[in-house]
């Protein structure tokens, strides 16, 4: 039962020192207090919360004054919006009164919020069951939407009437699918249906909120199955989704549509090996984000030749463009979208696997970028038909050949030569652009074996092979 996880509470260490001090200040000032959310929601499922919200009966002012009093720092900016932080050194606690949001005029945020004494009234403002249960510090529970029943079924389902909700926030939906993946939940009928039907509003919530969410969603373990059911909402941000699906590819190298091969590249994404125990298993946004983008632009490249064999020809320029698009939409960070849109149009190009070419490749991108590529090919190829399997092949080679340039410690920048601009104006190269093209030539003759990186071979060799020709 669920409900024995609360039953300890505070006592047995639930809820961390700094967070129980937090709810015994509050109450006993003659206030409410609980811990609310995703903490609670961890908690009952047994996984460590990563953060602690607070749910309160006292007024933002109210909270100051008992914070202020027992002498905890606080941070109030958001105390217009009734959230206060606490800041210890143990943890911030974002601590927020019991709210009533106003109307929602914009689709986005309501226009006014009061601060109200009731937890039911707070309750309401909550967007699914799961999120809205209440744990006190003696492990007393406020569950009055059902929470804890839904969480046991594994379901996400909204607090009230659905589309009532999706209306007042479109964000809602998305959060929805989030939550759903990453616990792989069931979504609620009805709560399915308005997140369909009111799905169009999320064309006025701001790229950055959503970006948040489908970051959330895409590197949850259940990605892929709340992505195939809910395609058309997510074709409202990423139409080319809808494009995608059902797109046969009429090629032996592929036995699925583009959108099921994508998913099926989602799938192959390792999750992250950092996750330290009691958290959900989650990948890297970069490599997730670019397993969904990276074949967008087949169905815009295809050509079905007489014989009836498709051919996708520049179909990784034409997803990166789409994904330019997309990222900019999202305004996602600059270094986010150039290693996104960087793996999107290399995810089809496997070079000869011959040291030179490597070493060159390696020495014009970040390793963590390549690692992150070879992650993304390898999922792409296993994710083909049988047909397409001999792809693998040359991959190894490829990293092989990597990994032994790595092991040796190779240079991979002109930075990391043993000779330096310095020494070349030594040997009578004149300042300027000159000491530029001569550490780049040596540079390219390290890399084809011909010259070894310590400073006497070098010099040797740029006084025989590069001065001598100028
Ligand atoms: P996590 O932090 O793991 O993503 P969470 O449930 O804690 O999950 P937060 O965004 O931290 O999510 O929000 C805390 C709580 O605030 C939620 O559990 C929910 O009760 C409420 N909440 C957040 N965003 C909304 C929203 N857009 N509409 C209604 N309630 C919301
Ligand atoms: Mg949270």
């Amino acid at each position: 039962m669920l409900d024995d996880k609360f039953v300890s509470g505070g006592k047995e260490g639930v809820l961390p020192r700094y967070v129980l001090q937090i709810l015994t200040l509050i109450e006993e000032a003659g206030y409410e207090a609980y811990v609310v959310g995703g903490a609670v929601r961890d908690i009952a499922l047994g996984l460590t919360p990563h953060d602690f919200d607070v749910a309160s009966s006292a007024y933002p002012d109210e909270m100051i004054e008992v914070l202020s009093a027992a002498g905890i720092k606080h941070v109030d900016m958001a105390s217009r919006h009734g959230t206060v932080t606490a800041v210890t050194s143990e943890g911030n606690v974002e601590i927020t009164a019991f709210r009533v949001d106003g109307e929602y005029s914009d689709l986005r945020r309501p226009d006014e919020v009061s601060f109200t004494r009731s937890i039911e009234e707070d309750v309401r403002r909550r967007d699914f069951t799961v999120n809205a249960m209440y744990l006190g510090r003696g492990g007393n529970i406020c569950d009055i939407t059902g929470g804890l029943a839904d969480l046991e079924r594994g379901i996400i389902r909204s607090v009230g009437e659905p589309e009532v909700r999706f209306t007042e926030d479109a964000l809602r939906i998305l959060r929805g699918l989030r939550f759903a993946a990453k616990y792989g939940f069931e979504i609620d009928e009805k709560t399915f249906e308005a997140m369909e039907k009111l799905s169009p509003n999320l064309r006025a919530v701001s790229g950055e909120r959503i970006a948040e969410e489908l970051k959330g969603l895409i590197c949850a373990p259940g990605a892929s199955d709340i992505i195939r059911k809910a395609y058309r909402i997510l074709g409202v941000i990423v139409p080319e989704l809808i494009t995608c699906h059902g797109f046969e590819q009429h090629s032996r190298y592929h036995d699925r549509d583009v959108f099921e091969h994508t998913l099926a590249v989602l799938d192959g994404i390792p999750f992250k090996e950092d996750n330290s125990g009691g958290c959900i298993p989650c990948r890297d946004a970069e490599l997730a984000a670019a397993a969904i983008l990276h074949d967008l632009g087949k169905p815009e490249s295809f050509v079905m030749n007489d014989d009836g064999i498709g051919h996708m020809k520049g179909h990784p320029e034409v997803s990166m463009r789409i994904a330019v698009r997309v990222l900019g939409e999202l305004k996602c960070s600059k270094e986010f979208t150039e290693n996104v849109t960087g793996l999107v149009q290399l995810h089809d190009t496997f070079f000869k696997p011959d040291r030179y070419i490597v070493h060159r490749f390696m020495s014009e991108h970040p390793l963590s970028f390549l690692r992150k590529l070879a992650v993304l090919q390898r999922a792409d190829i296993l994710a083909h038909s049988e047909y397409g399997q001999n792809r693998l092949e040359r991959l190894d080679a490829l990293e092989a050949i990597a990994a032994a340039l790595v092991r040796e410690g190779a240079a991979f920048s002109i930075k990391d030569l043993a000779v330096k601009g310095s020494d070349l104006i030594e040997e009578g190269v004149p300042e300027g652009p000159e000491v530029g093209k001569v550490l780049s030539e040596v540079f390219d003759a390290y890399m084809r074996g011909e010259v070894a990186n310590d400073a006497g071979s070098m010099l040797s060799y740029i006084r025989e092979h590069i001065l001598t020709v100028s």
